[in-house]
């Protein structure tokens, strides 16, 4: 099964008395296992289309369902549980707690769904070992390199298991040949657990060598060869 099925997706956003059509009859159907980018010009359509899948934003029109979930059938409570049980976010500048050491930044969405410190802080120390950072678990953020904190952000958004990964410009604060280890430790995520989709917008040229499928979006559409 498909984790992502988008049919026909329109999203207009009104300004005034203009209306913007940031997507306009987008769609695209993804399988797990897979790492997926989406590529085109700005402006296109591609943060809006990652945040719907991500359920942070809704269509105004067409259907979209994420690991079996209608989402514009979702209440704004039910939005925001899929988030964080269903989805893990990874962002261009990290957005790791300062305050808080890496693996308390990685336990943080466990902790924040009320489950014990006992629990989260084995798991958390597991993910960090998993992306290679085994000797940095009680370093803070500000003690790590970019590459180190992307790490970290990504074991984060392992925490909950999420059947899908969103990723918006994950290599865009990071030198070329640490974006590269960046980017095969995302291709290790998708490809380890069999059915995980790590769906990511990028600039970044090296993108394409490395992912399983290029995903156009043009002028809130997407390229049909791509669908
Ligand atoms: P991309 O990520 O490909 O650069 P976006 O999805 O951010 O494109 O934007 C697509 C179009 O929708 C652009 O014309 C943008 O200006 C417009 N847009 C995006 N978000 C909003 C918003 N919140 N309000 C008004 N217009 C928006
Ligand atoms: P709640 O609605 O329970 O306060 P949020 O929706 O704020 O929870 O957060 C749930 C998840 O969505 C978090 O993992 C967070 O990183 C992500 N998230 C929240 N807002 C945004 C945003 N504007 N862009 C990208 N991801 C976001």
């Amino acid at each position: 099964m498909a984790v992502v099925e988008a049919s026909n997706l329109v999203r207009e956003y009104r300004m005034g008395t203009e209306t913007v059509r940031a997507l306009d009859g987008a769609s695209l159907s993804l399988d797990g296992g897979q790492f997926v980018s989406v590529v085109g010009p700005s402006g296109a359509g591609k943060s809006t289309l990652l945040h719907i899948i991500g359920a942070l934003d809704v269509p105004t029109s067409g259907s979209i369902r994420v690991d079996g979930t209608d989402l514009a059938a979702l209440s704004d409570d039910e939005a925001s549980t899929f988030r964080r049980h269903r989805v893990g976010f990874i962002f261009q500048f990290f957005n790791l707690v300062p305050t808080l050491t890496a693996w308390e930044n990685v336990a943080m969405p466990m902790l924040l769904d009320s489950q014990s410190l006992r629990r989260a802080k084995p798991r958390a120390l597991d993910l960090l070992d998993r992306v290679g950072l085994r000797s940095r678990v009680d370093h803070r953020p500000s003690e790590l390199s970019g590459g180190q904190m992307q790490r970290v952000a990504i074991a984060r958004s392992l925490m909950m298991d999420p059947k899908i990964l969103l990723a918006d410009e994950p290599t865009g604060n990071l030198d070329s040949k640490t974006g590269t280890e960046v980017l095969a430790l995302l291709s290790e995520v998708a490809h380890e657990d069999g059915d995980r989709l790590v769906l990511m917008v990028t600039h970044d040229a090296g993108a394409a060598a490395i992912c399983d499928r290029v995903v156009t979006v043009r002028d809130g559409r997407i390229d049909g060869r791509d669908a």
